[in-house]
């Protein structure tokens, strides 16, 4: 029956027994499904140290990127090995890892030298982990039997030239990925894809953004027109909080498009909030769950139904999440109030460092706008702001452009908050119990979502303190 696309997380292909275990998936979901299609992340923490040694090559430092080369060969061979034990079926692998680990030296040589990383050098550096690690899933499944065949995304996806965070071109990518990818599935080949990577229409390596596999299986499922799409990730499903900050979290079984949306936009790392639209428009199903706990059904993405349950609790609330690195802006008046389109103004001088804004709020009297931006761009948001506005600052019509630095957005989410009255008193309440101070308040235009801001300090005692709230009106 129909087209499954897996997508597995670094952890889920991390090690020789994650490997295994994903492995074991993959041949259960070929007993259900006549198609099956694996999109695969790369190794856990790999993507992290190809972009260090890129990074550090680009500060003048020509040795950290030769060490780092050195921990990626040796880490992709010792699972190799502990995979594969025949030498004819690694070698393949073994020689297209150290391909891409020359490949990663001459780069960042290349950088070091420059003395400056591009978007492009980063995306054609941060690619060569997806490009390892499909390599030694396809060489272990072809070792117990399972047909399957290493594929790289450059070969399907096609995008836009934005480095770093591209776009998928659809119509492109829908021949190209039919094209590559039918005749396999009709063969029983599961093709192993390397999620995160695309290429330009003239073949340019280009990537869709950090934790941009997901979108990957996204794009696999719209182009293929699969019947469903699973995120194999390292939990159980998409929970109330994220369980590395309170491991009282529970999943949440059943969750609407625009709730996830909403959860992935503010920081939910499970699931990468571009993966969401296309699913969506396309009615394929789309489940969240454990490569390590397959057993455990996970989370199931639904259409708003209008009437959301599974896994709600008393009030609508369903789940909190935190954005960390974040800087406020104010830009604050008394004058303001005669000085015509400050908002546009402000949020046009925003856009023009390509920075997207995390969150808004603007104070009913109109003296005031707040906004939060990543904290590595809050310095050129600042000075742009301040050009833009050089004239009303002058003329005190502005009195000021205040930077808030170590600030975190906390986000409460949940479709049945808008029928509930007091949620908003309740969040508050719970964090006043605690002491902890909220600096600024924002609510979802879906009114699906309150955001908070809080110190960083205060994160983890904030979404502790909210995360109670909502699993103890659960009993
Ligand atoms: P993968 O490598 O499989 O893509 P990620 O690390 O990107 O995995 O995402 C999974 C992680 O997301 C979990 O280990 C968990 O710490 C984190 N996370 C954050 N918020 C949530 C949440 N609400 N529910 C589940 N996991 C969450
Ligand atoms: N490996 C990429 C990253 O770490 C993509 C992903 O895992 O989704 O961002
Ligand atoms: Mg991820």
């Amino acid at each position: 029956m129909g087209t499954l696309i897996m997508k597995f997380g670094g952890t889920s292909v991390g090690s020789a027994d994650a490997i295994r275990s994903t492995a074991q998936i993959v041949r259960g979901g070929q007993q259900t499904w006549s198609r099956v299609v694996v999109v695969a992340s790369a190794l856990s923490g790999v993507t992290d140290a190809l972009l260090k040694g890129a990074h550090t090559a680009a500060s003048g430092d020509a040795r950290t990127f030769k060490t780092v080369a050195q921990e990626l060969r040796a880490r992709h061979f010792k699972v190799l090995d502990e995979l594969v034990n025949l030498p004819e079926q690694a070698s393949l692998a073994r020689a297209t890892v150290e391909v891409y680990v020359g490949e990663f030296e001459s780069l960042c040589h290349a950088v070091n030298v420059l003395g400056e990383a591009s978007p492009r050098a980063l995306d054609a550096i941060s690619s060569l982990g997806e490009r390892m690690s499909i390599q030694l899933i396809a060489a272990y499944l072809k070792s117990i039997g399972t047909a399957a065949e290493p594929i790289e995304s450059s070969e399907l996806v096609v995008t836009d030239a934005h480095f770093q965070a591209a776009n998928p071109i659809d119509d492109l990518t829908r021949s190209k990925t039919q094209n590559r990818l039918l005749p396999l599935l009709e063969k029983g080949v599961v093709p192993i894809v390397t999620g995160f990577i695309g290429a330009t229409r003239d073949g340019v390596i280009t990537t869709l953004g950090r934790g941009g596999s997901d979108f990957s299986a996204a794009i696999m499922g719209v182009a293929l027109d699969a019947d469903e799409v699973w995120i194999w990730t390292d939990v159980n499903g998409v929970m109330t909080t994220d369980p590395r900050i309170d491991p009282s979290a529970q999943t949440l079984p059943e969750l609407t498009y625009r709730e996830i949306s909403e959860l992935a936009y503010y920081g939910a790392k499970v699931l990468h909030p571009k993966t969401i639209r296309p699913v969506v428009e396309r009615g394929i199903a789309l489940w969240i769950k454990n490569t390590f706990n397959p057993a455990h059904p996970g989370t199931q993405i639904v259409r708003d139904n209008g009437h959301s349950h599974g896994g709600q609790i008393h009030g609508g609330v369903k789940a909190v999440t935190v954005i960390r690195g974040q800087t406020m802006l104010t830009v604050e008046g008394r004058g303001m109030l005669g000085v015509p389109g400050v908002a546009a103004r402000t949020f046009g001088a925003v856009a023009r460092t390509h920075t997207s804004v995390s969150l808004i709020t603007q104070a009913s009297s109109e003296q005031s706008i707040c906004f939060t931006v990543p904290e590595q761009l809050a310095a050129s948001v600042s000075a742009t702001l301040e050009d833009e506005f050089r004239r009303e600052l002058h003329d005190r019509d502005i009195d000021d452009i205040a930077v808030m630095e170590n600030v975190v957005i906390v986000t409460v989410v949940g479709a049945g908050m808008r029928h509930t009255p007091g949620i908003s008193g309740r969040v508050f309440g719970a964090l006043g119990a605690q002491d902890l101070n909220i600096i600024a308040i924002a609510q979802g235009s879906s009114e699906c979502s309150i955001s908070l801001i809080v110190d960083k300090q205060d994160a983890d005692a904030a979404v502790k303190a909210i995360h109670r709230l909502i699993v103890n009106s659960e009993k």
